[in-house]
């Protein structure tokens, strides 16, 4: 599924959102309904500032449906700053880690924290402040780069967007695209490549300064060339974040400190990529069955 990340601190940003979706169409929707699947607790206190991003999964049991459990048991710390790429088979559940996280899902065993606080305790809104989820594919409004870019922090100026969209490796296409910053992009605007779409979601986090950030596959609908140029502009925006990286690609693994195996609902290994390459197990076998793949490609 897709989830929604943002700002969406005050009823403000709800109609500002609802009248861009309105003006963009369907699909935001789909998004928000994904998110209403838990309800804020009443009570529910803001995460407290400055966000540390220290994430943890602790004893995690959880199925869509509760009897056929996804997680069984699942225990993954990620220390403020520590960059974990998770890795495991098609559905094994590294995604629903990231649902659980943002509270798409709650768990139906353990608990999930992020600076030592249980998410459930806290504002939906601060909680998605402070962890960005960036997915394979963007979504792009029908509106303007400028505004595409900045719609987590509208107050951000001109020059704030050009030095995150610098940052992201974007700043050269923007230029070169017919209005600059201001050519209408999204549905029935200037069609963008899932390379160029993937540098503006990554100029967008880099503007919203989320203390965690939560990739599902940030590499998966861009060609080999973009990659390389998304690898780099990922890692920059990782820098001095906590990230948690769902991925196949080994080329973003191995920009993470450490690497979490997740198979049968647990995690099985845990190390530095180098490390976990000379035991010669799980790890190792994914390195080579991607080495492979990618041969295939
Ligand atoms: P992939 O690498 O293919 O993205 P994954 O490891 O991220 O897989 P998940 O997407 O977390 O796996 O899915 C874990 C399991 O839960 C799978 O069996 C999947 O079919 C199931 N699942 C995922 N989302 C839902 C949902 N919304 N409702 C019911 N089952 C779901």
């Amino acid at each position: 599924g897709r989830y929604f990340f943002g700002p969406i601190d005050d009823l403000v940003n709800i109609n500002d959102l609802l009248q861009r979706a309105e003006a963009s169409g369907r699909r935001i929707f789909q998004v928000l309904d994904a998110s209403e699947t838990v309800q804020e607790r009443p009570g529910a206190r803001a995460l407290p500032t400055p966000v540390r991003g220290e994430i943890v999964f602790e004893d995690v049991t959880f199925g869509y449906d509760p009897a056929r459990p996804v997680l069984r048991g699942l225990t993954l710390r990620v220390a403020a700053g520590e960059r974990v790429a998770l890795l495991g088979a098609s559905g094994a559940g590294k995604s629903t880690l990231i649902g659980l996280l943002t509270r798409t899902y709650d768990p139906q065993g353990g608990r999930v924290t992020l600076d030592g606080l249980d998410v459930r305790d806290l504002t939906l809104a601060s909680l998605r402040r402070a962890a960005a989820v960036m997915q394979q594919d963007t979504f792009l409004f029908h509106d303007t780069v400028l505004e595409n870019v900045r719609y987590a922090r509208p107050e951000a100026s001109a020059q704030e967007v050009q030095a995150a969209l610098e940052v992201a490796g974007a700043a050269e296409f923007v230029a070169a695209l017919p209005q600059g910053l201001e050519t209408m992009v999204g549905e029935r605007g200037v069609r963008l490549s899932g390379g160029q779409r993937q540098r503006l979601a990554i100029a967008r986090v880099l503007l919203a300064q989320p203390a965690a950030l939560l990739l599902d596959e940030p590499t998966s609908a861009v060609d080999a060339e973009s990659e390389a140029l998304i690898v780099a502009a990922l890692s920059r925006l990782m820098r001095g974040r906590t990230a948690l990286i769902v991925t196949h690609r080994l080329s973003l693994a191995r920009v993470a400190d450490r690497v979490a195996v997740l198979e049968g609902g647990r995690i099985v290994e845990e190390g530095p990529p180098d490390v976990l390459r000379a035991r010669g197990g799980r790890y190792a076998a994914l390195e080579q069955a991607a080495t492979l793949e990618a041969a295939d490609d």
